[in-house]
């Protein structure tokens, strides 16, 4: 009895694990195909256009944008406000006009001081022209006397300082502008674990320019679970697929979220560097129905071994997905080896040593690890990666978790 409930509880807590991840990936999915012109094609956007008190400027959406975090400039913010300070153009503190008030930003640096207290960023403070820039949701969340409006679609920015009423006319009513936050009442970090940051590792190639897809900003984005039990819907369908680099030269084009693909053109640039030249992508999104074609096909090939349906589907199983608990539809995976078929044979490759010795780093993991079957409910394959992000990937390598452990300890740990 006591073994039922144990097991229904963790079951219950997985489908709602699933649930949350599957939800959050919608999102970040629909939050990426937003700004996904601001991305990967700035020159199409105007950018975005700053007012700050009388000074009026645009950025371009790259230069406006740290991710998905957009920023602005304190300087204009603290002129605007009448701030006095010190420091050097990387690591200044700003006091309050007509207050002790205080705060310290350092160009590079996610952590702020507002009134002697840590408080964390959304993005690093970056020096740009001799100005810092920071975070608007930061200054939108503890600075008062000041009135922040964001237009969401065309993603221009308006900080205004004081009020006009019939009473003041044309001339504004001036607020004291200041920080609310204080020593004595550390204020929660915003939304989001910033705890969780990705760890630098160091390469042979200069991978800096893949820095941003292998540690994306939204570091949860990509934790989605995809198995027999945390199935996917039909209709479901990545944004952003872009074609693999590193496909099998044989004339197939396979495709993947273009942030994992990034992240895994920095792996192949790595791995080549590491003497491994004859690995290659062979498989990467399918199709609900391609999945559904694929695991029909299989079954079929099993039954001609005399055997029913049931007992071919069984078998099948073990090495394929049916439709809609293949992580493939996610676009978040790939195959890939030196073979000229997938197959556990590849385990015996150096290249497959080297691949999991270092996947973690550009945010990859072996999706269903050896020893880890019953876990998983798939035999081992050597072949198969998942990208998750350097952050949680490196989480998993050094707990010697796979995905479905790991997320199970997200939720106990939350
Ligand atoms: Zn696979």
């Amino acid at each position: 009895m006591g073994n039922t409930t144990k097991s229904q509880k963790r079951v219950s807590a997985k489908n709602t694990v699933a649930t949350f991840f599957i939800v959050f990936f919608v999102l970040a999915a629909v939050i990426c195909g937003m700004f996904a012109m601001d991305f990967f094609s700035g020159e199409k956007h105007s950018g975005v256009t700053y007012t700050i008190g009388k000074t009026v400027y645009t950025l371009s959406a790259k230069e406006a944008y740290d991710g998905d975090t957009l920023l602005v400039c304190f300087d204009d913010i603290a002129a605007l406000c009448e701030m006095t300070e010190t420091g050097s153009a990387q690591s200044r503190t700003f006091f309050a006009a007509n207050s002790e008030q205080s705060i310290a930003i350092e160009a590079g640096s996610r952590t702020a001081l507002l009134n002697g207290s840590k408080v964390d960023m959304l993005a690093k403070a970056k020096l740009r022209d001799g100005k810092l820039y920071v975070p608007l949701a930061f200054v939108e969340q503890y600075m008062s006397g000041i009135a922040v409006s964001h237009s969401t679609d065309k993603g221009d920015v308006q900080v205004l300082r004081g009020e006009y009423n019939a009473s003041t006319k044309n001339n504004p009513l001036y607020q004291d502008t200041g920080f609310t936050g204080t020593a004595e009442a550390p204020l929660d970090p915003p939304e989001g674990s910033l705890d969780k940051v990705a760890p630098t590792y160091s390469f042979v190639t200069d991978l800096s320019a893949y820095e941003q897809y292998m540690c994306p900003e939204d570091t949860d984005a990509y934790l989605i679970l995809v198995n027999r039990s945390a199935t996917i819907d039909a209709g479901y369908v990545p944004d952003n697929l872009v074609e693999i680099t590193n496909v099998r030269q044989d004339g197939r084009t396979e495709r993947m979220v273009e942030t994992a693909e990034k992240a895994l053109q920095a792996l192949y640039i790595e791995m080549r560097a590491a003497g491994y030249t004859d690995v290659s992508v062979t498989s990467g999104y399918r199709s609900y129905e391609k999945q559904e074609y694929l695991y029909n096909l299989y079954t079929e090939n099993e039954m001609k071994a005399g055997i029913s349906r049931a007992e071919a589907q069984k078998i099948v199983d073990t090495y394929s997905a049916q439709a809609g608990t293949s992580e493939h539809q996610t676009g978040l995976c790939c195959d890939m080896h030196n073979l000229s078929s997938a197959s556990q044979r590849f385990a015996n490759e150096e290249a497959y040593t080297w691949l999991i010795e270092n996947c973690y780093k550009f945010g990859f993991i072996l999706r269903f690890p050896e020893g880890k079957e019953d876990i998983t409910g798939y035999s081992f394959e050597p072949w198969h990666y998942r990208f998750v992000g350097r952050y949680h990937a490196s989480e998993m390598h050094r707990l010697d978790m796979c995905l479905e452990e790991y997320i199970a300890y997200l939720g106990e740990n939350e």
